[in-house]
């Protein structure tokens, strides 16, 4: 639509697609709207949509996945989160935005720690697993309820968001009470009726790539989620699966530039569970940077030593707070922010004792 269409031009587009038996989908962007159509099995003639009042252009989207592809929108989608204390931010800008904390969620001291290392450092959003998925059945499979309470409480003290993973449709409705994200893991990236549930609420989705997931399945996955109406959807690289042994996962980072040529949505990368080794994070952290993601999620854990999942792959809260140090250049030499405070030694050591 042209960038002065109003509400009523772009109903009267939405009608016209619903008499032809389609599906039309509102996009918004930062200063027009975009309608996709589903449900049309060939191309559609442009000129019925051309020749309506407020149309701009129409365009045939080629791709398998329609509503994430750049042919349907062409500009940055721009992801606005605010929590119940009044934070926003907005992932798919310049700013950078970090998600950090434990695995999972282990105590009340320590998230609470974790909350207030993060808040200290001007970090906004916190993670934390409270249903686990595990590969063993006989592992830590999380705090579950508890640990979502203790998520919360944490996060309301100390006003961050949170984002944390919903593992099955069963615990989706009490995870989307207690977070601002609801994070889709690796694990359920093709768990397709686990990704029609998310897209029913109302709240912004990080979808990690699958295991061994292309990056087309990746796209279609994010389809899925936007095609049953929420349009919030930020991608995570995650690493997959590969013959290499000698890290936990293979971390793709190619996948950012190509998925951002590919699709309007935002994409942060994941190098702790990339490389499952906490030598090895910060070094990918810098260079998932610069191929520019527009965040981070990094595990840290008070000490990893005791940590109850992955805590070989955590940053201990002094290597945290360098790493932020050492971004905050690299983020400015790709035009982008990281507005976070670089806390001395001292400092963090105080907050996680
Ligand atoms: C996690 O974030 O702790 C997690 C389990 O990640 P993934 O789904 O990427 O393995
Ligand atoms: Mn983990």
């Amino acid at each position: 639509m042209d960038s002065h269409a109003n509400q009523e031009q772009i109903d009267l587009v939405c009608a016209r697609v619903r008499e032809m038996g389609f599906k039309p989908h509102v996009i918004a962007g930062e200063d027009r709207v975009a309608i996709g159509i589903t449900g049309n099995k060939g191309a559609l003639d442009k000129e019925p949509f051309l020749s309506m009042s407020g149309v701009i252009d129409a365009v045939r989207v080629t791709k398998p996945y329609k509503l994430v592809s750049r042919e349907v929108k062409p500009d940055d989608t721009i992801i606005k989160i605010k929590n119940s204390n009044g934070v926003e931010i907005k992932i798919g800008g310049d700013e950078l935005h970090l998600m950090a904390g434990p695995c999972s969620v282990e105590s009340e001291t320590q998230i609470n720690e974790i909350a207030h290392l993060l808040k200290a450092s001007g970090v906004k959003i916190m993670r934390g697993g409270a249903f686990k998925p595990r590969t063993s059945p006989y592992a830590f499979q999380g705090l579950k309820q508890k640990g979502l309470e203790l998520l919360k409480e944490a996060a309301e003290k100390t006003g961050l968001l949170v984002v944390t993973e919903v593992k099955d449709t069963e615990s989706l409705p009490a995870v989307a009470e207690h977070s601002d994200i609801l994070q889709i893991g690796a694990r359920n990236m093709q768990n397709f009726s686990l990704l029609e549930a998310v897209a029913h609420y109302n709240k912004p989705v990080l979808l990690k790539r699958g295991l061994a997931a292309t990056m087309e399945e990746f796209l279609m996955a994010a389809e899925y989620i936007v095609s049953n109406g929420n349009p919030n959807v930020i991608f995570c690289e995650r690493g997959i699966r590969t013959y290499e042994t000698y890290t936990r996962n293979t971390l793709d980072l190619s996948c950012v530039p190509v998925i951002q040529h590919l699709s309007h949505l935002p994409i942060i990368v994941d190098p702790s569970h990339g490389v499952g080794m906490w030598e090895y994070v910060a070094p990918m952290a810098k260079a998932a940077v610069a191929c520019g993601a527009h965040g981070l999620m990094i595990e840290v854990h008070p000490n990893p030593a005791e940590a109850l999942s992955d805590g070989p792959q955590s940053l201990k809260p002094k290597k945290f707070i360098s790493l932020l140090r050492d971004l905050k250049p690299i983020a400015e030499a790709v035009g982008k922010r990281l507005n976070v405070n670089v806390l001395n030694e001292t400092k963090s050591l105080e907050l996680c004792a």
